[in-house]
């Protein structure tokens, strides 16, 4: 039996994150209005590379990483997606992630189709020429796959700037010229763009106001509390609080801090900058990660890993709004126990963390032109962008009495679907 004639075998992508992103997927098939065969065709990735990558170690030793980049559909454009470095990186949750990358791509309107990869490695327990050796290597084993109008990467957990122009570079090197479009979320000296590595977490705090407006929740009497304090967590504090909300609490891989008063988000980002955690900022108590999750708040963020709000803490949290600025934060028994309660607004990872790839692709067009917008016009495009995104989806989750996943799932799935189904398939 074929893995699509079976909806319960996952093939060589199960895993918890591929689940749940294909339980989505089904939840909205209907409501989307398009041809069940069109549909089929996007259960499953279009295609996968699994690369080894040898590395000689400081220490002298030689090791070997698995490395993974998953496309999921090319039918809108070239791949884009995130590269992420982390011990728990495998193809079932590449494979995940590249599929909210494509009806990230839909809802959004851009030319892309989604993407994502991999390399399984702790970062944290790596040198910079440990980093960089894997990046190449990888690269290079890759180098067959990827290419400007094929698939282009853009950072995520565990990747910034720094590995981006080793791409860049190491691309550019093989081919014989210059490619900057090969990624996005380069440095702007290196052709990249303005409020690129902003743009995540202004993305999220413009979702997040659309929806305090419509709950008339006043975000300078508001208090927030943030679940990681990398790219898009520490982005997110920093705008939410120039709004005059009280970041409350603060967390990252080593701890979580409180300080009901909210904390200063400029000091509390010096701290992170001289100790590499926010644990141990001098104005604020500890406080257990877990717990930190179920503190009463306006606005809760889960800006770090998946499926963090789960059936065992989904009914306890004490939100009035969860922003997943996380990719698949929240699991889908979690979701049900959210549905059924009216008090919390779900602003879906698709659609609360589509600020990264919307100046992405802002940075890839900078790139084909060779001309470079001011910092200025990249929000003021992007708050646009965001905030009719917002909108659209809100008013179908009204007309259609449903939650906002559910509608930014239909617009985004329809939008990839109905191009796949007006192209027809090959042969
Ligand atoms: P990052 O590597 O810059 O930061 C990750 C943060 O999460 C760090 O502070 C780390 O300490 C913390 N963390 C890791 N494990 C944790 C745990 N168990 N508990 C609490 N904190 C933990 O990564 P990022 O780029 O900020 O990405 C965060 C999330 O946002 C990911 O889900 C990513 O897929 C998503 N995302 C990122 C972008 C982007 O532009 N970078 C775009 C869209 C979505």
């Amino acid at each position: 039996m074929t893995p699509s004639s079976n909806r319960q075998d996952f093939g060589e992508f199960d895993s918890p994150l591929f689940r749940q992103a294909v339980a989505q997927f089904d939840a909205v098939q209907e409501r989307t209005g398009i041809d069940p065969g069109a549909l089929e065709r996007l259960r499953f990735p279009k295609r996968t590379a699994i690369v080894t990558v040898p590395v000689k170690m400081d220490n002298g030793e030689t090791r070997v990483f698995f490395g993974y980049r998953v496309q999921h559909s090319l039918t809108s454009g070239p791949g884009k997606g995130g590269l992420r470095y982390h011990p728990r990186v495998n193809l079932g949750e590449v494979s995940g992630l590249a599929l909210l990358m494509g009806w990230k791509c839909g809802l959004i309107g851009l030319p892309f189709g989604g993407a994502k990869g991999g390399v399984n490695c702790d970062p944290t327990e790596l040198s910079q020429r440990e980093l960089e050796k894997i990046t190449r290597r990888f690269t290079m084993e890759m180098i067959p796959f990827i290419g400007p109008d094929i698939d282009v990467m853009a950072p995520d957990m565990g990747t910034d700037e720094q590995v981006m122009a080793w791409i860049y570079d190491t691309y550019s090197m093989q081919v014989g010229y210059n490619v900057p479009r090969i990624v996005t979320g380069k440095s702007v000296e290196l052709s990249g763009t303005k409020g690129r590595r902003e743009a995540t977490g202004r993305g999220v705090v413009y979702c997040i106001e659309e929806a305090a407006a419509r709950l008339n929740i006043p975000l300078n009497s508001s208090r927030a509390v943030v679940q990681g304090f990398g790219n898009v967590g520490s982005v997110t504090t920093q705008e939410i609080a120039l709004r005059g909300t009280r970041v409350v609490a603060v967390s990252d891989v080593r701890g979580a801090v409180y300080n009901p008063n909210g904390l200063d988000i400029a000091k509390l980002t010096n701290h992170v900058r001289s100790t590499g955690s926010v644990q141990g900022f001098a104005e604020s108590e500890p406080i257990d990660p877990e717990e930190m999750l179920l503190l009463e708040c306006e606005f809760l963020v889960p800006a770090a890993l998946e499926r963090v709000v789960h059936k065992d803490n989904a009914g306890h949290l004490r939100c009035r709004v969860l922003a997943e600025a996380a990719n698949g934060p929240t699991t889908v028994e979690a979701d049900r126990i959210l549905k059924e309660n009216d008090g919390v607004l779900v602003i879906p990872d698709i659609l609360c963390n589509a600020g990264g790839v919307t100046v992405s692709y802002f940075e890839w067009v900078q790139d084909i032109q060779m001309f470079f917008w001011d910092e200025e016009e990249v929000n003021q495009r992007l708050k646009r962008i965001m905030s009719d995104t917002f909108r659209a989806c809100y008013d179908v989750s009204i007309a259609e009495k449903t939650d906002l996943r559910t509608a930014a799932l239909t617009l985004g799935i329809r939008r990839v679907a109905s191009r796949k189904a007006m192209r027809g398939l090959f042969p």
